[in-house]
């Protein structure tokens, strides 16, 4: 394995650069449309374009919105997607577009296949064309103004420009073939009436391109080479090709991949919009989403995504990547680079009752046992400490080599304690459990557990996550998908940190020994540090 991955695309352009095809140039795009936030699933399009523009000699990556549909696009999404793609790692240089600044050209180009007899101006309804494109084992049925002349669709396409129509009243469809097998010839629609508002372009359009159109030919105008998309739109390629093949205009070559789909997920604009819209989450950053913001508060480096999208690679067949994947490249990331420090989700008081009364001290604690060079730290130690309730078990099995009446464990970093005895209150419940600790300590004993101080701890907001949803393919289950929502999977607990969390900040990043990856999160505030849990410390993946 070379710097850099091989797959078929790859395949492709260096066999093209190896013929000198486009002249040499290898120019892709990443083309968002702004109606939501980026998903795990753009990352592997991200990757591998801005990948392949990083790659070749001279090579480059548009970044490109595609907001040529104006209804549901807005500003917040341009902005959220930018600051996306930066966070990834990536950079588009000069090269960001849109392709509503193509709009002029669009719409030129549609005048010229009108002149050209190449597309006519439709009045059936949008049922009607529905209708009439007929099914795969039906020929389509041709408009009775299929054959309009082009002096006539032309003044009608002008008046549709004008806002002389209401939406809906025509349509301008492509003529191509009304019994092709592929439906998508069947005279598609090339541009439909629409009275709205477009977040960049405001009032100055009434008529908007659809996707194919305008994406086959935004390619052709940035000059893009090789443009890559997912295999949902292999059958729309022969109407990409048309589009630019009856304009005569620089040709792309689209090339598609299967689109990443992970476990316990959905990665679908439409079904994230609805999860926030109806408030199944707190917003597009709620860490249980699979969007990038919200994989970043969560704790996700953008290094552990990336190594994920390479390992899973680029194909053509469809398949389904485990979530755990996902969390053992993160766990191998961060367990390289985050520090070491202790916290107690669910404190139990410790009363070490042969330590004095007003002692302190402090031990030496390893920040990094895999970097060195991340050094060491003091950990306060007093006559009390909480220990996690599930380190302490009153009547043990053999093997549990935690805290139990009679049994020694060590106390990471400190010393050795023993159990003497359980304080309960009156329902019987544990309170406290009292030890007696050996200073010398220099025994081996099976178990080690973390602690922290009792004097010297803070408190600390731990949000522990669930998978959203119960099944492991939600948007393929017959359940609707918002059916198998979790209404459990957001915990909220108050834990015990030691005091060294108190200076954390949003997006600070930390291994709590034994519980996890957790991260500081937005919520933070100065002295009030709320952390999400990231992922736990058990890798799952298997291979
Ligand atoms: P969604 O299906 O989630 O609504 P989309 O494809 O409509 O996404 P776009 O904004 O059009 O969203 O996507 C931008 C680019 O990201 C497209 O080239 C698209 O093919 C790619 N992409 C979207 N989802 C995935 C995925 N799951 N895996 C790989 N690429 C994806
Ligand atoms: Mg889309
Ligand atoms: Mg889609």
């Amino acid at each position: 394995a070379g710097e850099f991955p091989t797959d078929f695309i790859r395949s492709i352009i260096n066999e093209d650069q190896a013929a000198g095809a486009y002249d040499g140039r290898v120019v892709t795009r990443f083309p968002p449309e702004p109606n939501g936030y980026l998903h795990i699933g753009h990352a592997k399009s991200i990757c591998l374009n801005f990948g392949v523009g990083e790659q070749y000699q001279g090579a480059r990556c548009h970044m490109r919105f595609d907001d040529t549909n104006p209804t549901r696009e807005d500003i917040e999404y341009v902005e959220s997607i930018l600051a996306d793609v930066k966070w990834l790692g990536f950079d588009w240089g000069e090269n960001l577009f849109y392709a509503s600044d193509y709009f002029e050209q669009l719409y030129e180009y549609a005048e010229q296949l009108i002149r050209d007899s190449n597309a006519y101006v439709d009045s059936l309804t949008a049922d009607e064309i529905r209708e009439f494109r007929g099914t795969l084992t039906e020929p389509g049925k041709e408009s009775p103004d299929r054959n309009r002349p082009a002096e006539e669709s032309l003044d009608l396409f002008r008046r549709m420009r004008a806002g002389e129509f209401a939406d809906g009243e025509y349509v301008l469809r492509a003529k191509i073939d009304m019994a092709s097998p592929n439906l998508n010839l069947r005279d598609p629609v090339l541009y439909r009436i629409r009275h709205a508002e477009h977040h960049r372009t405001g009032k100055d359009w009434c008529i908007y391109p659809m996707y194919d159109y305008a994406h086959s030919l935004s390619d052709s105008i940035e000059g893009i080479t090789h443009s890559l998309c997912t295999l949902e739109f292999e059958d729309h390629r022969p109407l990409y090709d048309w589009c630019q093949e009856a304009l005569g205009v620089y040709r792309s070559r689209q090339i598609e991949f299967a689109r990443l789909n992970l476990t316990h997920t959905v990665l679908s604009k439409r079904r994230l919009r609805q999860l926030v819209e109806e408030g199944h989450v707190a917003g597009w950053d709620d860490p249980r989403m699979p969007t990038l913001s919200a994989l970043r508060r969560r704790g996700y480096t953008p290094e552990s995504i990336r190594d994920m999208c390479e390992r899973v690679g680029v194909a053509r067949r469809n398949t389904m990547t485990e979530l755990a994947l996902l969390e053992h490249c993160l766990r191998e990331d961060l367990n390289r680079r985050a520090p070491r420090r202790m916290a107690v989700l669910r404190p139990l008081k410790v009363v070490i009752t042969n330590y004095p009364e007003a002692g302190s001290e402090t031990f030496e604690a390893i920040n990094n046992p895999e970097d060195e060079t991340m050094g060491t730290r003091c950990v306060p130690f007093g006559r009390e400490v909480y220990i996690e309730r599930d380190d302490f078990m009153e009547d043990p099995p053999r093997r549990f080599y935690r805290l139990a009446p009679g049994r020694e464990v060590r106390l990471r970093y400190a010393c050795l304690i023993t159990c003497t005895d359980v304080v309960k209150d009156e329902l019987g419940e544990i309170v406290e459990v009292h030890c007696t600790y050996d200073p010398e300590s220099r025994r081996r004993v099976r178990g080690t557990i973390h602690w922290v101080s009792a004097a010297d701890a803070i408190p600390i907001e731990i949000r522990l996550y669930d998978n959203l949803f119960t099944e492991s393919d939600p948007a393929g289950s017959e359940t609707d998908f918002l059916d198998l929502i979790d209404r459990d999977s957001l915990e909220k607990v108050i834990a015990k940190g030691e005091p060294a969390l108190a200076k954390a900040q949003a997006g600070d990043r930390f291994q709590f020994e034994r519980l996890g990856y957790f991260c500081a999160d937005t919520d933070t505030q100065p002295e009030a540090p709320v952390f999400n849990r990231t992922t736990t410390l058990r890798d799952t993946w298997a291979r």
